[in-house]
């Protein structure tokens, strides 16, 4: 499975916002955009990379590239969901998001399984989940309604797990999510609802990107 192995701050700053891709530590005095909040790089300070950013190409791009960082995912695969997300019925942006949050380590992730989106995906490849009752270490299958993530029996016995339940309690999970928090098991009950996914995401913007 690819991922990204760069330093994830620089991404934030890169899009000139904090993405929230490091868990607890973005809430923290040491996330790295509260200390440095310029774009990466020998002219970032210069601000140049932002006067850029004026051209409707670069908000396109900028919005395109922001989705895919904070749900980590590469282009490739970034495009195939757009292609689906064309096929299905509705509107293509609100299909697209709707994909991205039906991943498995983000429904982890919302959950309160995992404090970020990476950590969710860590947990997945090493087999600490079951979906539907059966052991998964793919955290790009896609969720639908009615199915079931749970911590797997093995993994329950590990000092994280043992401590998850009071870590759970202190986040909401979302409307379009049931959680058991003693269970440390959670059902997608529906597609969530664009109110429901980060304001923050600008899916006209991808959709006009891929579109020219
Ligand atoms: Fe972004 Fe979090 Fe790093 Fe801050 S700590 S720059 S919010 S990833």
């Amino acid at each position: 499975m690819a991922k990204y192995r760069g330093p994830v701050c620089k991404l934030c700053r890169r899009e000139g916002e904090k993405l929230f891709l490091k868990g607890e530590r973005c809430f923290t005095p040491k996330c790295a955009f509260e200390r440095r909040d310029y774009a990466p790089g020998e002219h970032g300070k210069s601000g140049q990379f932002r006067r850029r950013r004026d051209s409707d190409y670069n908000r396109q791009l900028r919005a395109k590239q922001k989705a895919r960082r904070v749900y980590g995912v590469f282009e490739r695969q970034f495009h195939r969901y757009y292609e689906v997300s064309l096929s299905r019925r509705g509107l293509t942006g609100i299909n697209l998001l709707q994909i991205l949050e039906s991943r498995l380590d983000n429904v982890i992730y919302r959950l309160g399984f995992a404090s970020s989106r990476a950590q969710a995906r860590l947990l997945v490849t090493h087999g600490h989940f079951s979906v539907n009752g059966r052991r998964t270490d793919i955290p790009s299958m896609l969720m639908g309604p009615g199915d079931t993530v749970s911590v797997r029996d093995g993994s329950r016995k590990r000092e994280f797990f043992k401590t998850l339940p009071d870590f759970v309690e202190t986040r909401n999970a979302p409307m379009w999510l049931g959680r058991d928090v003693k269970a440390l098991s959670g059902t997608v009950i529906r597609l969530p609802e664009r109110a429901e996914i980060d304001g923050n995401l600008q899916e006209q913007l991808i959709v006009e990107y891929y579109s020219r």
